[in-house]
């Protein structure tokens, strides 16, 4: 069996579309990236997941809670780049819109805030960890996913250089 990259796609406050689009993009990518990707852990494949090692962690929505950024600092701790995936997570919104409430409206949500222990201020991926690289759209570009994934194919000597992913180019 050849060489795989170990990848761990996760998901924090967000509604999970990015999610979907990896998912779906599997339509046409599947028997293609079951030889090329090792899914150490990704929910959304598998009900059996491992939390050890990765050589690319896929991050997606924003982090608006202790438990989050805990999580979030393991999930840095144990990878070896971490790309934010979506808009959420790369800029913090939609998922922070709460932070441009006007008063009144952060006066209303506070009762729900303290409820669940939840952040005032949502934060961005890169306000908690170092983000190696953004795939920004709300959901994610797929072009662009497209192409982080084959730089890190190529740099983990998974795949060669000289011939990218298709889709990658736009075609
Ligand atoms: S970036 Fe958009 S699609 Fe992605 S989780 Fe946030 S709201 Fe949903």
């Amino acid at each position: 069996m050849g060489k795989k990259l170990r990848i761990g796609w996760f998901t924090f406050t967000c509604c999970e579309d990015s999610s979907i689009v990896f998912v779906e993009m599997m339509n046409k990518h599947y028997f293609e990236w079951k030889e090329l990707l090792d899914f150490r852990h990704c929910k959304m494949l598998k009900s059996k997941n491992s939390f050890d090692q990765f050589d690319v962690a896929f991050v997606e929505g924003a982090i608006s809670s202790d438990r989050d950024k805990a999580k979030l600092l393991e999930i840095r701790d144990k990878s070896r780049y971490l790309v934010a995936i979506g808009s959420c997570a790369c800029t913090g919104g939609p998922s922070a819109q709460r932070n441009t409430f006007p008063e009144h409206l952060k006066a209303k949500i506070e009762p729900f805030l303290k409820k669940w222990d939840l952040y005032r201020d949502v934060l961005r991926l890169d306000q908690v960890v170092t983000v190696d690289e953004k795939v920004d759209g709300c959901p994610m570009m797929e072009q662009r996913f497209l192409q982080v994934l084959d730089k890190y194919l190529v740099e983990f000597g998974v795949k060669k250089g000289d011939a990218a992913l298709p889709g990658a180019r736009g075609e």
